[in-house]
């Protein structure tokens, strides 16, 4: 069917109606006959079997039953008030009960001719029932296209209570089936179609709403997934490279040396092969004329900012300034002494404004970075100020960015004539596959390896009620020389206990650990930031042994003699946040620990994050879990959450198809970018298509 076909009214369908419409409109965002033809089901049922009334078993599972209502009537009160059949076959007899939906039932429901009927049986004091049954007439399930495997629509409370059940839905779908079935036409070209074997469209769509084998059904699936993945895949590349070719920005052709000198003889290390390969992908994007967009993730101390650094070299190389951006105070300092550290012998001139600098010196970087005095400028929020200019801002590196919002990204930009170069690094492992269907116009770079020698964190779940055990061993940990932090649950709705949980902890802890044998730092979201600074000030210098603290000292603090990480309630704490505050320990040379304590009580998906805690310390595979605990709206913020709404394909299940998809996506496009080959016409024709009518979801633009 054409398009044009496609995006018929509902209303318009034989048997819909006014009524119906509405409701399909708001309940299930059905609008049009191709959003019903997209409307797919949930899971299906086998109906081969057909079950007696007198063999029944007391086990929950689906059964399917021919009988007659030979009997209706209201039972209970109030909120018990529900609508009762008995319903008889030549075994025995039985009760089918509805909760709701009553008047409906009453005057479509026909007594004495024969129904199938299907739904869980449940046994209450010796009678069998099923409540809201699935039911049809017999005459009319005969008719049906049905094959052996029966649908399950996706519904809601409205709509089963409007008497839209799931047979209604089928019928409607079998209406039309009937009206246009046959007009649906290929979107796939025949090329693709031919090299992965795929159904035919209009087979595929017949298959998943009325499927005619095992086989059958899940070939229509693998269509139709890989037809969606294949368009959004597309229209990312698109995207992706119309922003390349729209957003100018200055090609970094020299790699001068500045870069190589560092390179030669001021690495304090030898490079990780993911380093390289990184700093290679940074430098084949700076040195092309167009912005760089870039996102480098690496796990907790992957060694991103060495990347950063050689990067923002590559700028001062091509006369421009590089800027690093950190969402707190302590993780700029501790950047600007870093890279201080790591450019000491290469005159690099490097400067930290933050919200503390004081004004005389704040002029004087304004000054300097005007005039060009400046190479790099490393801070805060503050470097977003109209009064911070630079002379020419060529590279802005943006660390943790989950603290950033994009306006606070594009403020950047204004400063120039050109918008700088952009790389953003994080330290949550996003899933490979979900970075690349999230962030259209991001380019991704991956450090998937840890510098040499690092030991695994060792990690354990302890309860409360080895709490003393576990102060033993920190005791132990200390008169090692090590350092420990304590860490407490912050959460925002419930500030006040959070803070109360807080206290009463540094207090039992100043108990255990009494002054002046030891010395105890507290760092939480009330105190003033010159106080906050001062107590990591002593923690970072060795001054105290152990930090308490809320989840503050999460984003990036690096302290390597800290060596073991207490998480208490480690329960309320999501597993990104867990493997984040892991992180902050097992930087030095020294076998680090991190002990998850919780109480007794626990839900399925708490065990779960404990348990893939305690096993792995990949970041990758940590946020695979958490993508499937979470699932992927969640785990990328409401922001981006509507981006991944996908109607047939699951991004963390069909991550295998949607690599194929993208792999070919991008094969067509290098070929022929602008679709414009004959072979690639339908593609072309279907892709503007979906644009026009909306039917492709909307990324973050
Ligand atoms: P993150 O990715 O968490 O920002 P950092 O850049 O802070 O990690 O690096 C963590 C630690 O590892 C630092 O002390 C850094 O000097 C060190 N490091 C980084 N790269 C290497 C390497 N290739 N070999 C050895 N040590 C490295
Ligand atoms: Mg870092």
């Amino acid at each position: 069917m054409s398009l044009a076909k496609l995006q018929t009214p509902i209303d318009y369908l034989k048997g819909v109606g006014p009524n119906r419409a509405l409701l399909l409109r708001k309940e299930m965002d059905v609008h049009t006959y191709q959003d019903l033809l997209n409307l797919f089901p949930n899971r299906y049922l086998d109906r081969t079997t057909y079950h007696k009334i007198g063999q029944l078993q007391p086990t929950a599972a689906d059964v399917q039953i021919i009988g007659k209502v030979v009997h209706l009537k209201m039972m209970g009160e109030k909120r018990g008030k529900r609508l009762v059949a008995t319903f008889q076959d030549d075994t025995g007899s039985m009760d089918l009960v509805w909760f709701r939906g009553h008047k409906w039932i009453k005057d479509s429901l026909k007594i004495n001719v024969p129904y199938v009927v299907f739904g869980k049986v449940q046994r209450f004091g010796g009678t069998y029932s099923i409540a809201h049954p699935d039911m049809e007439l017999l005459s009319e399930h005969e008719r049906s296209l049905r094959g052996a495997m029966q649908p399950v629509y996706p519904s809601t409370e409205k709509l089963a209570a409007k008497g839209i059940t799931n047979k209604v839905i089928n019928t409607m779908m079998q209406q039309l089936f009937h009206e246009c079935g046959k007009q649906i036409t290929e979107s796939l070209s025949t090329h693709l179609l031919e090299n992965l074997k795929l159904m035919p469209k209009a087979h595929a769509y017949f298959n998943i709403h009325f499927p005619q084998s095992q086989n059958d059904l899940a070939r229509a699936q693998y269509r139709l997934k890989f037809e969606e993945l294949f368009y959004i895949q597309l229209q990312l590349l698109i995207k992706n490279r119309l922003h390349k070719q729209k957003i100018k920005g200055y090609a970094f052709a020299e790699v001068g040396q500045h870069f190589s000198d560092f390179y030669e003889n001021h690495l304090p290390f030898e490079l990780t092969n993911a380093q390289k390969r990184v700093i290679r992908e940074i430098r084949n994007d700076l040195g092309k004329p167009a912005q760089m967009n870039r996102l480098l993730q690496g796990d907790v101390g992957s060694g991103k900012t060495i990347v950063a650094l050689m990067s923002m070299l590559l700028a001062i190389d091509n006369g421009f300034q590089a800027c690093l951006m950190a969402p707190t105070e302590i993780l700029s300092i501790q950047h600007y002494h870093g890279l201080v550290e790591l450019c000491q012998e290469t005159g690099i001139r490097i400067d930290l404004l933050t919200g503390s600098t004081k004004t005389a010196k704040r002029n004087a970087i304004h000054a300097d970075l005007l005039n060009g005095n400046l190479d790099i400028l490393i801070g805060t929020h503050a470097l977003l100020e109209d009064k911070v200019q630079f002379n020419n801002l060529g590279l802005a590196v943006i660390d943790e960015q989950h603290r950033f919002g994009v306006e606070q990204r594009s403020k950047l930009w204004h400063k120039n004539e050109l918008p700088p170069h952009v790389l953003i690094m994080s330290a949550t492992p996003i899933p490979r596959t979900l970075a690349m269907s999230v962030y259209g116009d991001l380019d991704v770079s991956v450090i998937d390896e840890l510098p040499p020698g690092r030991k695994d964190i060792k990690t354990v779940h302890r309860f409360d009620a080895n709490r003393l055990k576990v102060f033993r061993f920190l005791r132990d940990e200390i008169k090692k020389g090590r350092q420990v932090y304590i860490v407490y649950p912050l959460i925002q709705e419930s500030e006040a206990l959070d803070y109360k949980d807080l206290m009463d902890g540094y207090e039992s802890i100043a108990r255990e650990f009494p002054q002046p044998e030891y010395q105890i730092s507290i760092v939480h979201g009330k105190m003033k930031p010159a106080d906050k600074d001062y107590e990591m000030e002593r923690f970072v210098k060795g001054e105290t042994q152990i930090m308490v603290a809320t989840t503050v000292i999460e984003v990036g603090v690096n302290v390597p003699n800290a060596s073991v990480m207490v998480i208490e309630s480690a329960e309320r704490f999501g597993l990104s946040q867990l493997h984040q505050l892991r992180g902050r320990v097992g930087r030095g040379a020294e076998q680090s620990y991190c002990i998850l304590m919780t109480g007794h009580k626990l839900s399925e998906d708490s065990k779960t994050r404990l348990q893939t805690m305690t096993r792995t310390n990949d970041g990758f595979e940590i946020a695979e879990v958490d993508l499937k605990l979470r699932g992927p709206g969640d785990m990328m913020g409401t922001q981006q959450s509507g981006a991944l709404h996908l109607k047939i394909a699951d991004i963390v299940r069909d991550n295998d198809v949607m690599k194929i998809a993208r792999g070919y996506a991008s094969s067509i496009l290098s070929d022929d970018p602008s679709l414009a080959k004959p072979e690639n016409e339908v593609i072309r024709s279907t892709y503007q298509d979906l644009m026009k009518y909306k039917n492709i979801w909307n990324y973050i633009s």
